[in-house]
């Protein structure tokens, strides 16, 4: 069976249209922040396994920005968000 992603503004397609962009959680540091944390933040990533958040551009569709969460381990996916509407604070929880 084909993975199937809802897109919020396409409707439900199929994974191939989707480009996997990368980790959604990691917080931007402001302006004035240290070295350090924009080190962090443009080079270091957790690579957690489970249930996790990842920005996915629909390049074959709408061509939006969206934040897909999925569990890296079973290919589950539990909800899409356009990446305009998603809340960064909770996902850094
Ligand atoms: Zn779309």
């Amino acid at each position: 069976m084909a993975s199937l992603i809802t897109c919020p503004h396409c409707g439900t397609r199929p994974k191939e249209e989707f480009a996997i962009r990368g980790d959604a959680e990691p917080r931007r540091p402001s302006a004035g922040d240290r070295d350090e944390a924009w080190l962090g933040y443009v080079y270091t990533r957790d690579n957690r396994k489970g249930r996790i958040h990842e920005y996915w551009h629909h390049a074959g569709g709408c061509r939006r920005w969206l934040v897909v969460e999925r569990d890296n381990l079973t290919h589950a996916v539990y909800g899409v968000t356009d990446a305009a509407q998603f809340p960064k604070a909770e996902a850094a929880e």
